[in-house]
């Protein structure tokens, strides 16, 4: 059916409707329905069935049978309730598409923010993480007592082996107690392994209080193997001492 024919066939059918109001839907019985269509033919007219064309449309009989009139009528409310259930069920899935498309959108622009929001928060942080807040992980605090250590002078740890300082693997906050006699000063503070290796090698200044010497050190030990240690201590102007450390 061409357009011209379809707009024709609508205004035949708006007609029609204006000729049913016009006359009573009780103007043209039709008791015994002589000559009356199918009723999937007033169906077919009712639904606008594009497949038909205006010729095999009855509607010259239903204009004239008020029984087909009605039947037709209904049938066209029917088409009319169906065709608008189908729109809203149609408008409901394009809303419900739209909405999960939003949906899909904001969760895509959401999980690429993450790396940006990130960013903006840590940035700015960052600088003053680094001069006023404390370490992520609080140096665990440990005072070591060396004074039961006599002071030795050169390499010779014999003395000492027997009397480890046992230390937890983390990251210490040593307040080391040195051995009296030992003065105040620059000191340098190493951690050997028993091959040989130097792990940590740091300066540290000696500060006296109460007649005792103290150098305040932070040891990281959390990444260190569990075993036998050397702690050397160099006090200013002096060989290293050396001190048995198992870490535990
Ligand atoms: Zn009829």
């Amino acid at each position: 059916m061409s357009e011209f024919n379809r707009s024709a066939s609508s205004k035949r059918m708006r007609n029609i409707v204006a000729l049913g109001k016009k006359y009573s839907r009780t103007a043209f019985p039709n008791p015994t329905r002589e000559g009356c269509p199918s009723r999937s033919s007033l169906r077919a007219m009712a639904n606008r069935d594009r497949r038909l064309t205006l010729k095999d449309l009855p509607v010259s009989h239903v204009v004239s049978c008020s029984n087909c009139f009605r039947e037709y009528t209904r049938f066209r409310r029917m088409s009319v309730l169906v065709r608008g259930i189908k729109i809203t069920a149609a408008l409901v899935v394009l809303a419900a598409a739209l909405v999960a498309g939003r949906f899909a959108w904001n969760y895509t622009n959401r999980r690429g923010e993450p790396s940006i929001s990130h960013e903006q928060r840590t940035v700015p942080e960052s600088p003053v993480a680094n001069t006023q807040r404390p370490p992520l992980i609080a140096p665990f605090p440990i005072q070591i007592d060396l004074a039961s250590f006599s002071p030795t002078r050169g390499d010779d740890t014999k003395d000492d082996s027997r009397h480890a300082i046992h230390l937890p693997q983390k990251l210490l906050r040593a307040n080391l107690l040195l051995p009296v006699g030992l003065e105040p000063g620059e000191y340098a503070i190493r951690l050997q392994d028993s091959a040989g290796t130097i792990l940590i090698d740091q300066p540290a200044s000696g500060h006296m209080k109460d007649g005792i010497t103290s150098v305040e050190i932070d040891i990281d030990l959390s990444v260190a193997q569990r075993g036998s240690f050397t702690l050397m201590i160099r006090p200013p102007g002096l060989s290293w001492r050396r001190f048995p450390v198992v870490i535990e």
